[in-house]
């Protein structure tokens, strides 16, 4: 940036927004951070928010994602106990011992803190598991954040930092002048910026639509039950073909899934009502386990499937932020946006989350 203190709006308070907002204004930006709600209203509040870096196969952005526990790390040690993670580590496993035993060989070739584990093994980290798989991935470095908590921490920290905060406040427009992003409209009035940070999650795209600019993202549901459970069932977080759980109390523990349909058979409700039955065959002390709450979180969903991070070619000073996991990649996201904003430069761990990447695809149907 040229200007010496550049005057930089964030649009959207949950834990990208909120991340991004603190690491620009530790660096002396004068940041505004805008949200239509409070912090973490948006699907970070509804989230699993497993910091799940092994996943899938090791793709485009592995670099990145690699990079979460340790920054993670970081952010703990800058925040201190308000920043509340739970480094419990994570057992994964599919149908199919072969897939797992391949998850397990793709990632380590990666670099990636994860190995395979056996029976004796998944006993002894999970005693309450009935039908112990034959074998498994262990991420004994990864964790879980109490997501409402920590957006909540970032945006304290931010605002401790000199960041302004504007909650209650909706963005209707992005205002340009020359070609460039001048700042935002808000039926408070307009806040003027140099750059402006579009990290508003599923808003992201009818925010992009008001100058005119694309942004292909989709909201995509996924459900998170709250479940009493009577003490501990688990130690860590476990994600098994037919259940993904994690205790956040002696007394709840969280499941998400990731699929509903609007057809009552499938809806949220019937959704959920397997889980809790799976819950209760897999887990030793589980009869008894009674659904406390069910809710459908839209997660902002590029069509891709990669992120969208960086500027936006053609409009100078717009700066996007959406992404799935986003909790998963919040604390690294926010260091590199802020350093690339700031500091003009390119990171090459989001290489392959460039917005022109769509340019040359045909649009769908
Ligand atoms: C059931 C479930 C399980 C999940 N599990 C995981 C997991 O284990 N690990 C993981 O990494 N991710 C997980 N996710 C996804 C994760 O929660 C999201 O990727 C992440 O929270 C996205 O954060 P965000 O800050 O981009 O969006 P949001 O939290 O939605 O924040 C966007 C903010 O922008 C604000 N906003 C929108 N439009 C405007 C506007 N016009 N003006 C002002 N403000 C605006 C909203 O009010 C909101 O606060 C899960 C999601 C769900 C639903």
């Amino acid at each position: 940036m040229s200007s010496p203190t550049p005057r930089i709006v964030v649009v959207g308070a949950g834990i990208v927004g909120a991340s991004v907002a603190y690491h620009l204004a530790r660096r002396g930006a004068a940041v505004t951070l805008v949200d239509k709600g409070q912090p973490a209203m948006g699907v970070t509040g509804q989230g699993f928010a497993w910091i799940n870096v092994a996943h899938s196969e090791p793709g485009p952005i592995s670099g990145l994602r690699r990079m979460a526990v340790q920054e993670y790390r970081r952010l703990e040690g800058e925040l201190g106990a308000a920043f509340p993670i739970n480094w419990c580590g994570a057992l994964s496993w599919s149908r199919d011992p072969a897939k797992t035993e391949r998850f397990v060989r793709e990632h380590e070739a990666h670099g990636y803190d994860v190995r395979l584990v056996a029976r004796e093994q998944i006993a002894l980290l999970e005693p309450n598991l009935l039908d112990v798989p034959d074998c498994a991935a262990h991420a004994g470095g990864e964790g879980a954040i109490d997501p409402v908590a920590a957006t909540e921490a970032l945006v304290r920290a931010a605002r401790k930092a000199g960041a302004e905060i504007r909650t209650g406040t909706e963005v209707t427009a992005l205002a340009m002048t020359g070609g460039r992003v001048a700042g935002v409209a808000t039926p408070h009035g307009a806040i003027d910026a140099d750059v402006v940070v579009l990290a508003a999650g599923t808003g992201v795209r009818v925010l992009g639509e008001t100058i005119g600019v694309t942004l292909p993202v989709d909201p995509s549901p996924a459900i998170l039950l709250r479940v009493a459970t009577d003490g501990r069932l688990t130690n860590g977080i476990i994600a098994s073909p037919d259940i993904e759980i994690r205790q956040v109390t002696d007394h709840v523990l969280l499941a998400a899934e990731d699929y509903i349909d609007d057809t009552p058979e499938d809806g949220p409700a019937a959704v959920a009502g397997r889980a809790v039955e799976a819950i209760r065959q897999r887990l030793r002390g589980a009869s008894g386990v009674t659904l406390e709450s069910v809710g459908v979180g839209w997660r902002p969903m590029p069509t891709d499937g990669l992120p969208i991070i960086g500027f936006v070619d053609g409009i100078g000073g717009l700066y996007t932020t959406v992404m799935h996991a986003g909790v998963t990649m919040a604390a690294a996201v926010g260091r590199l946006s802020a350093s690339e904003i700031l500091d003009g430069t390119d990171a090459a761990e989001f290489a392959s989350c460039r917005l022109r990447r769509f340019a040359d695809r045909p649009s769908r149907p």
